[in-house]
Order: C-alpha cells, then structure tokens, then sequence
C-alpha cells in the first residue's frame, strides 16, 4: 500500500465546490451521490456477477473448505490459499475452527488472503455494518448474531480550530466499537455450534462479549484486570455474563481465561480471534461511504491491542486493492505516555514491539504492556507513512472535558488521540481531512466522579449516581 502523494485528500470546500455537499446541518449524508453513482456503475459492469459469485465461493473458503471442494472454483478464487489463515510471526499456515485462534509458535493468526471489497456486494438496505453482509468472513448460512451494531454518524465538528470528523463508535450497542468484531465473531462461533465463550477484557470487549452472548443464548465468562472501571464491570454483570476480576497486570486476565477454555468453551478474544478484524474493516467502508467514496487523510486512533486501528487499515487497503480510492489515510496511533510500548518500539526503529513496564492510566481500556500484534501495527503505520504519539494524563482529561463541551460524552481512552491533535497539527495542511473515532462512550467511566470534577460538586460515597 504505497503512501499518500499530498495532496492526497478532497476537503470540505473542494467537496462543496464540486456541486456534491457531504455536510448538512453538521452531518454528513448517509450515503453520498457519487457513492450510488459508483454503486450503479459498479452493478451495470457485465463482468461483476461472475466476481460476486467468485466472492461468495471465497468467503465459504475462509471458513468452510469442505464447502469449497463441493462447488465450483470461480477464476478469481485461490482455495488453498483463501481458506488459510497465516500468522504474522513466523508465517506459518493453518485453517481456522473455534480452537484455532493461536499459531503454534505463539504468533497472531490472519487470513492469508482477504476477500476483496466489491462495492456492487453492498447492501444498503441492511441494518449497520451487515450492509457488507456478503463481505465479512463467514458462511453464508450463518444467522447473524446482531444488536445493530455499525453505520455509527459521522459528524462533523473541530477541535482547537482544525476541522475533525468524529465517527461517533461509542453509539454502538455495548456502548464501544468492539460491537464492529464481536457480532460477526460470535455469529462465526454459533454457526460453529459453540454455545459457551470466555473473554479477557479491560471492560469493553467484555462488555461487548457479553452482550452478544445474551443475545446469541450463549453463557459467556469476562475475566477482567481488577483495574477495570466499576461501571464497565457492572455493565458486564447486568447483561448476565460470570465477571472475574484478576489482580495484577492486564496479562494475568489473558492467562486465566486461557485457562479456561475448555472443549465446549471458545475464547471469544477480539484481539486473537481473526474474524474480528474483518468485522472492523466495515468502520473503513463505512467512512468511506460516509464521505462520499472518498478516504480521509488522516485516521487518529488510540491504541491498546490496535485492532481498531489495524482492521481500519485493512478495510483502506481492500478499498485501494479496489481501485475506489486513490491514497490510504495516514495512520496515526496514540498512546498513554503512562504505558506506550508502540511508541518505545517506534522510536527506536524496532519491526516488533517489546513489553513495557506500563503504569496506571486515565485510558484504561489502552493500558497494554505489549500488544498481541504490534509488528502487524508498526507495519501497517509506517507504509502508511504515519506515526505514534503519545499522550499525558491532564491532556487526556482536558480533551475529555473539551469534547463533552461539544456534546461528546466519551470515555479517558476515547479522549487520547483528540489530546494528540495538537501534536500533528503542523502536519496537517489546509484542507486535508481527519477522522477520529470517539471509541466508547462517557457512560462507561464513573460519572459522578467525573461530573465532581468538573463541577465541583460532591457525589455520594460510592461515586455512583
Ligand atoms: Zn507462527
């Protein structure tokens, strides 16, 4: 994926100068005139039904490999090499099943080949991101597991005068975008026919985890850090799931629910579990047809495990790979200056990412000593020709303040990358887009608190409303 020429972008005011306004009211259109227009174009090519049927063949071939040696193989599909998935560490293939989550040497799985987008497969008629239903790697006769997660507003807005696009993924269902990789992962592991699942999580995936277990009937344990906020640990609780809290670091919650899987048990894990990338690829396609059938400039994430930002990555690439856009965003991760192994790795110039000795922060749902997939991460950021900063506790909390003065309730973490825009403001020039999306939702952390320091005023004894 080569990186931008700039400049690589469209803004606003050229947008508007072509007769084509994204942005009404502070909004911008669901689906954009030139998006319908690609669509139709796309849909009149003779050639596309042979390609949608190649890309049906292909998505049962990540999943389904006996289903592949029963049909015909359409030009565009490689089985063998579809239905693998590679590890980003020592390149080693395998297939997938509910217990093949891992690579034997350790490393992080990937499909070895991604299905291409094809913008004639999508389908707005459909609720959220299952509007790329036939996109997303799993079998066709999986009955979706959904809370109508995805097609989250992108709206815009600024910040300290640079013109933003908040993707509002704290609207989600669970109140996070986790709900982008956690449907379609466990509409894969019912399809499977697994009816119980484990997850370690800071609080939003397993918050996410657990939602989607009760929707999907399937009894669901959350092993949390005894860090994690007491709301994202109630929220886990109130839809039904078993919460275990784990003292010490966040690694110790990953080692017990590895613990405890069991045969019948899958580990539902957003960040081991392959799939989930491809659920968040859709926050790219989304963007794109948000802005009109075209990538922003810059996408500025905070990074813990970086799979948001990751499948974001995926999901520009496949739309590149297509030829609907002509440059990828610049990837930007931010980190706690507190706990930052990305950043460490990416000053000194390192291809992996070693452990930190990461400290207590406001963002604690990016409080990760070493990231699953941090070589995948430095990968994606540099041929993007982007970068890692990192952020101190009081710009995390100010930006916090100052976004929910602009009717933007979110979470510490959610705030990181909005504090880093100062940081990468010579950077950006005149006219360039940024999308920053606002991960999860201010309901999470503890309100009364929060609304104690703001205001001044005291909370009950318990720091709950
Ligand atoms: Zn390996």
């Amino acid at each position: 994926m080569p990186a931008c020429a700039y400049p690589a972008g469209i803004g606003h005011d050229d947008i508007n100068r072509q007769g084509k306004p994204l942005i009404r009211d502070g909004h911008i259109r669901p689906l954009a005139r030139s998006c319908a227009i690609i669509l139709s174009q796309v849909g009149q090519n003779p050639a596309l039904p042979a390609q949608a049927e190649g890309l049906r063949y292909t998505l049962n071939g990540n999943m389904e490999p006996e289903t592949l040696r029963a049909e015909p193989q359409g030009e565009a599909c490689e089985p063998e090499t579809l239905a693998a998935l590679i590890c980003a560490e020592c390149g080693r293939t395998a297939h997938w099943s509910p217990a093949t989550w891992r690579c034997a040497c350790g490393g992080p799985l990937e499909f070895a080949a991604w299905p291409p987008f094809d913008a004639a497969a999508v389908e707005p008629s459909q609720s959220g991101l299952w509007r790329y239903r036939s996109l997303l790697p799993l079998p066709p006769q999986a009955e979706p597991v959904t809370l109508g997660e995805g097609w989250t507003p992108l709206v815009a807005g600024e910040f300290d005068g640079l013109p933003v696009l908040w993707k509002l993924e704290f609207l989600n269902p669970s109140g996070s975008y986790k709900d982008r990789g956690i449907a379609p992962l466990l509409t894969l592991l019912r399809a499977h026919g697994v009816r119980g699942v484990v997850e370690d999580s800071s609080g939003n995936a397993g918050a996410a985890v657990a939602a989607y277990a009760a929707r999907a009937g399937m009894a669901a344990t959350i092993f949390v850090p005894a860090h994690a906020s007491p709301a994202k640990r109630a929220q886990i609780s109130v839809y039904g799931a078993n919460i275990v809290p784990v003292p010490g670091p966040r690694l110790e919650a990953t080692r017990a629910a590895e613990g405890a899987l069991t045969a019948e048990v899958a580990y539902a894990s957003h960040v081991w579990q392959p799939v989930v990338l491809g659920g968040l690829r859709t926050l790219a396609w989304e963007i794109w047809e948000q802005m009109g059938c075209r990538a922003p400039d810059w996408l500025v994430a905070p990074v813990g495990q970086g799979t948001l930002l990751l499948g974001a990555q995926r999901g520009f690439r496949a739309l590149h790979q297509a030829g609907l856009i002509e440059c990828t965003p610049r990837l930007v991760a931010v980190q706690a200056a507190r706990c930052a192994p990305l950043y460490a790795a990416w000053k000194l110039g390192l291809d992996h990412v070693p452990a930190v000795p990461g400290q207590p922060t406001l963002a604690e749902g990016i409080r990760i000593v070493q990231p699953v997939r941090g070589r995948q991460l430095l990968q994606a950021i540099r041929e993007s020709d982007g970068l890692v900063l990192t952020v101190g506790e009081e710009e995390i909390r100010s930006a916090q303040a100052a976004l929910a003065r602009r009717g933007l309730y979110v979470e510490p973490t959610s705030a990181a990358p909005v504090a880093a825009l100062a940081q990468l403001r010579e950077r950006i020039v005149p006219g360039q887009t940024i999308v920053v999306p606002l991960t999860g939702s201010g309901l999470k952390g503890s309100p009364t608190d929060r609304g104690n320091e703001w205001t001044g005023q005291r909370g009950n004894k318990d720091g709950l409303p």
